[in-house]
């Protein structure tokens, strides 16, 4: 019996022969191809400016600092996230202070982010969770009647929708991974997308040291013009190489989205008479791209999560356990940004797991899944 795995991207030849015309055009650093992939993601996600970074990570910490966010400040960001979330504000020497998520979709919410303001809050960072769309609006009027910039953390969320659009257009500035972990890969990368011209062109400059002409531009020209670093930059670039990796996956996005929403309505169709089972599925204000399909193990289930995994493992079936909760790791243990309970973040990192779910998935294969979890909860 083959292993199914939880995730797997999905790459081939016409990634291959992109990758291979980037190293004979010879320039393979950030160049023609990172423009041309900024301009078709920007296009794609409905959004003005779209800025190539090495990850998602630079991109937030680029995100936070173009949004004004300064030493001391609060940062309110769910603990229920990526390690990445609560750390960009940490670089900066900002307070991520954590708020609770809403057990539907394990996304922040305008009650669970009023509930921990604080005079010093200057930014939110809300995350779509697993690539389930924030409900943006209720946190939307929340930041702007108090002057708050809204970062959204879209890592996980290309090609999930929220009212109808590609979500992060709505917020001040988003965040965006090409991590194999995600639909869109291009190895590592990540991107910056926002409306704001002035943070678009200072968070293009930030990322390339600063630098007031870029390494393009001064190669494309005999006579070079002399570059000036107005303040301290990062080296936070995406190469041609995973550019053109990533011009070639965004064409693909639009199938790998239908196809796992497709494998999504098949396990809730199998799991829908389990009452000790609850999943993901679409909030009413939006769809998501399935990054990650988690399932909560109620007590009705026969087994807790942990051995659901185990009986899975057995299957030779990989499962995750769900997303993790920042203020459990020893990096924020009696972290100052702990000041509420998060009882729905607690109860949701321990009885959530994630099952196999990527677009070469075949049916078969996710019978498998759907039998070995069947069996093991008594349904
Ligand atoms: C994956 C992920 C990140 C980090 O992305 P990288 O591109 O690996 O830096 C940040 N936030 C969330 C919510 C993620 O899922």
């Amino acid at each position: 019996m083959n292993r199914i795995s939880v995730m797997k991207p999905w790459l081939g030849a016409a990634e291959s022969e992109a990758l291979a015309e980037v190293v004979a055009s010879g320039w393979v650093a950030q160049g023609p191809r990172t423009a041309a992939f900024e301009g078709a993601f920007a296009e794609h996600q409905h959004v003005q400016h779209a800025v190539a970074t090495s990850s998602c990570t630079t991109a937030l910490q680029l995100a936070l600092i173009v949004a004004g966010v300064r030493p001391g400040d609060d940062v309110v960001v769910p603990s229920f996230s990526f390690i990445a979330t609560a750390n960009a504000p940490t670089y900066l020497g900002a307070r991520p202070v954590f708020a609770d998520v809403e057990e539907s979709t394990g996304n922040l919410s305008a009650d669970t982010v009023a509930a921990v303001l604080t005079g010093k809050t200057t930014a939110i960072i809300a995350v779509d969770q697993g690539g389930m769309p924030l409900d943006l609006e209720p946190l939307r009027h929340l930041c702007d009647e108090r002057g708050i910039a809204l970062v959204e953390d879209a890592a996980c969320a290309a090609g999930s929708t929220y009212r109808g659009n590609p979500v992060g257009g709505g917020a001040d500035v988003s965040a965006w991974s090409f991590h194999p972990r995600k639909l869109l890969t291009t190895g590592e990368g990540g991107m910056l997308t926002t409306n704001n011209a002035e943070w678009a062109a200072r968070a293009r400059r930030l990322r390339e040291h600063a630098m007031d002409v870029s390494a393009a531009e001064r190669h494309g020209s005999t006579l070079a013009p002399q570059e000036h670093y107005g303040e301290v930059g990062y080296n936070f670039r995406m190469t041609d190489l995973q550019a053109a990796v990533g011009l070639v996956q965004l064409g693909k996005l639009d199938a790998m989205v239908q196809r796992r929403r497709e494998l999504a309505q098949r396990y809730r169709e199998a799991f829908g008479g389990m009452s000790g089972l609850r999943c993901a599925r679409d909030p009413e204000h939006g769809t998501s791209n399935f990054q990650s399909f988690w399932v909560e193990v109620l007590p009705e289930f026969r087994m807790d999560r942990e051995q659901l995994i185990e009986k899975l493992a057995a299957d030779e079936i990989s499962a995750r356990r769900g997303i993790m909760a920042a203020h459990r790791q020893p990096a924020y243990a009696g972290h100052p940004g702990m000041v509420s309970p998060l009882p729905v973040t607690e109860r949701l990192t321990d009885n959530t797991l994630i099952l196999p779910l990527y677009h070469e998935l075949a049916e078969h294969e996710q019978d498998r899944v759907i039998s070995s979890v069947l069996t093991a909860g008594g349904g």
